[in-house]
Order: structure tokens, then sequence, then C-alpha cells
């Protein structure tokens, strides 16, 4: 009997194939930590120097980020899947 499973399916059927586009912050709403308001992106875009650049886009009702990085933290990758 060859009851042989084969390994690794390959379903194709990623998440983020439904997500709308959404699109990227513009670097011209990054601002720094003094600067950050309530209702601003807090996803830090890089850290020059000293000072720490946060995103700065406007975010949704109740999140902590704008719809691009709220996107990308919800849909992390926990494990690589590479063969
Ligand atoms: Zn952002």
């Amino acid at each position: 009997m060859y009851g042989s499973c084969p390994i690794s399916p390959g379903s194709s059927h990623e998440p983020g194939g439904a997500v709308s586009e959404i699109p990227e912050p513009s670097s011209r709403d990054q601002t720094s930590l003094l600067k950050l308001r309530a209702q601003q992106c807090r996803f830090i875009g890089s850290d020059a120097g000293s000072e720490t650049i946060f995103c700065g886009a406007p975010t949704s009702p109740g999140s902590s980020w704008c719809p691009w990085h709220r996107r990308l933290v919800y849909t992390k990758p926990l494990s690589p899947r590479l063969a």
C-alpha cells in the first residue's frame, strides 16, 4: 500500500488576498515624539540619530496605527513558510 500523504499541500489561501488596497502613508506625515498626537500613527518609521520618527498618519478611531501599519501589525508573519 502506498498511502504516503504528500508533504506541503501548497495552500495558496493567503489572508492578505482579500485586503483592499491601502495607500502607503506619506513620509510627509512623519513626526517626532514631541509632536505626536493621539490620533496619529505611532508606528516607528525610522530612528535617525537620537530622535525617533513616527509614521504620523491619521489613525482610525480606536486604533493606534494608520490603516497601513495596522494591517502590517495584524498580518505579521509568525513563521516563514520557506520550503
Ligand atoms: Zn502608520
